[in-house]
């Protein structure tokens, strides 16, 4: 994914203001009709159209006209809006190379008007997993809501309150600097993640910190469920750091179990794999770890839990919330099938939108008013829920 950032800087304060617009109306359309967007974006002398074919020009838009005629964000359109807010609360001045290609996610490095560099991570949530998406077309006709938008924001948001609660619980996490719709802003790491690291100077430590890593999260109630040596990162002082939070679940997850032994057994295989290492000995090596292990060396999960704490439960208090919680973890576990009580409460509902809207306060109070009155597309477009769009780029 190419993010020639240059385009910003020719991009006028009309251009984001119809941007916007589009975003706007996709929370009630997958295609937002051209007319409804001039409508909210209220340009002068019909202004829209003419920003419209720039934002087109440069890819930040898609125009659809199989239906009736209209647009929709591209990701580089969704990626500007979100820069450009960070760019104006100060978070950042400048964004430079891409430094890593996620399974969801792009990373690139962004500097602070005082020369430091942090790392913004943009979720790409639907991206591999699109065929899931469309395999459950049913089920997310039901709420327009749930798009590539919509997820990646979600993600986004439980990434940042994830984070801020691991580090100030004092696991070795990046600090969560900012976020805002699907972005994440945190601070660099220094390293490498581990499945680039061919040796290691103490790999007994290394080992036995990253599995009291995972105990640890688990005795504070939580589970990454994507604890790999793609997650882990690992510097010339060998020191460690977890990244990578969107997936993880509470360890009274109906399948807690299976997720807390498969991020063990990751790092056992991995380290088996690499380093040869045998675990009976780096047992009796632990640096005062005192869990409960089965004949494995694998710490065991009924134990802990048994003990565990409630840092699940806090962050479900942390502007996160369990319904976010649910609908990102059906998007994820493509559990679908399981929803068997067709709630409507994932849609949003105008109210919902104008409440957003003040909250992130990116457009006039006034123009928000105008999608009250649009009610009527909505079903227009349902079977356009969750296109692939451009995201093979
Ligand atoms: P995904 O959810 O898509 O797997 P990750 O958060 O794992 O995304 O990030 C993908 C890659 O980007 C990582 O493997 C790592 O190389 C790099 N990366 C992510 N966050 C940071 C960071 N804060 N500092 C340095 N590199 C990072
Ligand atoms: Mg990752």
């Amino acid at each position: 994914m190419k993010l020639d950032v240059d385009v910003l800087r020719y991009l006028s304060k009309d251009d984001f203001r119809v941007l916007t617009a589009v975003e706007l109306g996709m929370r009630n359309h997958e295609i937002v009709p051209t007319e409804l967007i001039d409508r909210i974006a209220r340009l002068k002398h019909g202004g829209t159209y003419k920003v419209l074919k720039n934002l087109l020009k440069h890819k930040l838009l898609h125009h659809d006209s199989s239906k009736y005629d209209g647009f929709r964000l591209t990701y580089l359109g969704y990626d500007f809006l979100a820069i450009k807010t960070m760019v104006n609360k100060g978070v950042f001045v400048a964004v430079g190379r891409q430094i890593g290609v996620g399974k969801e996610s792009d990373i690139f490095e962004v500097a602070r008007e005082d020369g430091t560099v942090l790392a913004m991570k943009l979720h790409r949530l639907g991206r591999v997993s699109f065929r899931a998406v469309k395999s459950k077309r049913d089920y997310l006709r039901h709420r327009s809501s749930y798009n590539w938008l919509y997820l990646s924001r979600l993600a986004a948001l439980k990434e940042f309150a994830f984070m801020k609660a691991l580090e100030t619980h004092g696991f070795p996490v990046p600090n969560a600097v900012e976020h805002n719709r699907h972005c994440v802003v945190m601070s660099l790491v220094q390293g490498y993640p581990l499945v680039q690291v061919k040796s290691l100077e103490n790999t007994d430590t290394v080992f036995e910190t990253i599995i009291g890593i995972v105990v640890r999260l688990a005795e504070h109630g939580l589970i990454h469920c994507d604890f790999n040596e793609f997650n882990i990162m690992i510097d010339d002082n060998e020191k460690i750091t977890m990244i990578d939070f969107p997936q993880m679940v509470s360890v009274s997850h109906r399948n807690a179990q299976m997720y807390f032994d498969r991020d063990v057994e990751c790092i056992f295989k991995f380290f088996r794999k690499r380093f040869n290492i045998s675990f009976q000995e780096s047992k009796d090596d632990t640096d005062g770890s005192d869990e409960a292990r089965d004949e494995s060396g694998k710490p065991s999960f009924s134990e802990i839990e048994k003990s565990a704490g409630f840092l699940d439960r806090k962050l479900a208090a942390s502007g996160f919330t369990r319904k976010d919680e649910e609908h990102i973890q059906r998007f994820i576990e493509g559990g679908a099938e399981s929803d068997s009580n067709s709630d409507s409460e994932g849609v949003d509902s105008v109210n919902d939108l104008v409440e957003d809207l003040n909250e992130a306060n990116i457009i006039d109070d006034d123009s928000s008013h105008l999608l009250e009155q649009d009610d009527g597309h909505e079903s227009q477009e349902k079977d356009e829920t969750c296109e692939a769009g451009e995201s093979s780029g």
